[in-house]
C-alpha cells in the first residue's frame, strides 16, 4: 500500500532530475531509484533498460493473457529550475501553499505519475488479483526530446503491440474543474534557410545597385511562403489535411475561453488565423508556417550603409493529423529553391520532423470501424468517471503541441493513446513556480481508480 499521495509527490519532487545538465546526474538516479521502488511495491517487475544517456524504465505486471492491457507512459525528468531567484521557494523542496504544491516537475510529469500509482494502490488493494496487464514506460529524457526512444522501440516494439493502447497524462486541461480528452497533436518541420551574396559584406555606395542584397531576397522568399488571407503559400501544403468535424467544433464551444479572452491573454490587436478558422480552431485544427527567427546584416545601434554578404531564417510548421512531415519539408525545400533569384546562394539545414497524432473516441461520425474494443471501452470509462469525479464531462480536443513520442507508439507499436489532461495553465510547467494543484490531484485519483477497475472488467 501506497503510503499518501502527496508526500510520496513531495519526496519525488526533492530528487532535482534536470535530464539536460549533467551536474544533475545524481538526481536523475535517486529519481529512478525512486519511482524502481514505488512500482516494486506496486508489485511490478522492473527492468532498467539501459540507453546512452538516462536510463529508460520498463515495468510489467502481467497475468493471463487474456486480460486487456493497457501501457502507461510516463517520465521521470524534469525542466532545469533556472532562473532560481525567480522562484518564491526552492524548486526541489517542495512546499504546500493554496492548495497547491510548488516543486519543479510538480506538475510536469511528477504529480500525474504519483496520480496514476495512487489510483493503482487503491485499486489493488481492494483487488490484488485485478485482471489487468499493465506495462509501464517511464522516460528519463522526456523534457530534451526523447532521443533513446526510437533505439527502445526497435528492442521493444513488438512486445508492446501485444498492448491494447496507452494511458497517458502529460497534457493540459483549461482549469482544474474541467478536465480535456486530448484527440490530437501536432507534428512539426524544422528547417533553416541560408542566403549568401558576396564573399564579405558590401559598401552600399560602391557597390549598391549591381547586387542582390540577402536580405532583400530572404524577405521576397520568406514573403511569398503565406499569401494575403494568411494560408500557406506552398503547393501541396494542405492536401492531405483532415478537416474539422462538426462534433470537435461543438466540443471546443465547452471550452472555457472565447475569442476576446484569448485576444486579451496574448495581448493582440487583432488575430490572423487562415482557412476561415477561428483563432481557437486554427491552434487546434490548422498547420501553421512561422518564422521563428531571422536575420542578417547591420543589428547594432544606429546605422551603417552595409549590403550584407549573408541573411537566415529559422522555419518550423507545426502540422495536423495525416500531413506526412517529409513530405511536407520537401515541398518546402523544393519551392523556396524554386524561388529563389540566381543573385544568392541558397543552402538549407534540414531540421528535425515529428509526426502529428490523431484519436477518435467512440460514436462520433468519423470513429474508425475498427476501433478496439478496449479502446473504445476505456474512452467510456474515462468519459463518466471524470463527470463523476470533477462534475463536469470531460472535453475532447485536438491539441496545439506537439509529443512526437506519442505518434511514435502509434506508428511503432499500434498503440492510440488515451491522453487525460492533468495540467492547466496556471500550473507554469518549464517556468518558475511550477505547481500542481491538490484538489485536481485528489479527484483525479478517483477517476483513475474508476477508469482502470472499469478497463479490466473486460476486452
Ligand atoms: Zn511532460
Amino acid at each position: 500500500m501506497m503510503q499518501k499521495p502527496l508526500e510520496v509527490l513531495k519526496e519525488y519532487i526533492r530528487f532535482p532530475s534536470v535530464s539536460t545538465d549533467p551536474a544533475y546526474t545524481e538526481g536523475m538516479i535517486g529519481a529512478r531509484k525512486f519511482v524502481t521502488g514505488l512500482l516494486k511495491q506496486l508489485g511490478f517487475t522492473v527492468e532498467v533498460v539501459e540507453t546512452d544517456l538516462h536510463p529508460i524504465l520498463l515495468a510489467d505486471r502481467i497475468g493471463d493473457l487474456a486480460w486487456p492491457h493497457v501501457v502507461i507512459y510516463g517520465h521521470y525528468d524534469v525542466q532545469p529550475a533556472d532562473p532560481f531567484a525567480l522562484w518564491t521557494d526552492d524548486p526541489f523542496n517542495p512546499i504546500e501553499r493554496d492548495n497547491r504544491l510548488y516543486g519543479r516537475g510538480a506538475a510536469d510529469n511528477k504529480g500525474p505519475t504519483i496520480v496514476h500509482m495512487a489510483a493503482l494502490s487503491r485499486v489493488f488493494e481492494a483487488n490484488p488479483n485485478l485482471p489487468l496487464n499493465i506495462t509501464y514506460i517511464i522516460e528519463g529524457e522526456e523534457e530534451i526530446g526523447s532521443p533513446s526512444m526510437p533505439k527502445f522501440f526497435d528492442q521493444y516494439a513488438e512486445r508492446l503491440s501485444k498492448a491494447d493502447f496507452m494511458l497517458v497524462s502529460d497534457t493540459g486541461s483549461p482549469n482544474s474543474e474541467q478536465i480535456v480528452i486530448t484527440t490530437a497533436l501536432r507534428g512539426l518541420v524544422d528547417l533553416e534557410i541560408k542566403l549568401r551574396g558576396s564573399k564579405s559584406d558590401l559598401h552600399s555606395g560602391i557597390h549598391g545597385g549591381a547586387v542582390y542584397n540577402p536580405n532583400q531576397a530572404l524577405m521576397e522568399i520568406c514573403a511569398s511562403l503565406h499569401k494575403p488571407d494568411g494560408s500557406v503559400n506552398i503547393p501541396g501544403f494542405y492536401d492531405d489535411v483532415v478537416p474539422v468535424l462538426e462534433w470537435e467544433r461543438e466540443e471546443l464551444k465547452r471550452y472555457p475561453e472565447t475569442v476576446e479572452s484569448y485576444r486579451a491573454l496574448l495581448d493582440v490587436p487583432a488575430f490572423y488565423p487562415a482557412n476561415g478558422l477561428n483563432p481557437l480552431e486554427a491552434v487546434r485544427f490548422g498547420p501553421t508556417l512561422e518564422f521563428n527567427g531571422i536575420g542578417g546584416g547591420y543589428q547594432g545601434e544606429g546605422s551603417k550603409t552595409v549590403i550584407p554578404s549573408k541573411a537566415f531564417a529559422k522555419i518550423t510548421c507545426r502540422l495536423v493529423a495525416n500531413q506526412d512531415p517529409i513530405k511536407i519539408q520537401a515541398q518546402i525545400i523544393d519551392t523556396i529553391k524554386e524561388r529563389c533569384p540566381d543573385g544568392v546562394r541558397l543552402t538549407v539545414r534540414e531540421g528535425g520532423i515529428a509526426e502529428a497524432y490523431l484519436v477518435v473516441p467512440p460514436d462520433r461520425s468519423n470513429t474508425p470501424d475498427d476501433q478496439p474494443a478496449s479502446l473504445a471501452r476505456a474512452f467510456k470509462a474515462a468519459d463518466s468517471a471524470i463527470a463523476s469525479n470533477f462534475g463536469k464531462a470531460p472535453i475532447y480536443l485536438r491539441e496545439g503541441g506537439s509529443i512526437p513520442v506519442i505518434s511514435d507508439f502509434k506508428k511503432r507499436a499500434g498503440l492510440d493513446a488515451l491522453m487525460i489532461g492533468l495540467f492547466t495553465p496556471i500550473d507554469n510547467l518549464h517556468a518558475p513556480d511550477e505547481s500542481f494543484s491538490l484538489p485536481l490531484m485528489e479527484n483525479a485519483i478517483s477517476a483513475f481508480e474508476a477508469i482502470i477497475q472499469e478497463i479490466a472488467t473486460g476486452k
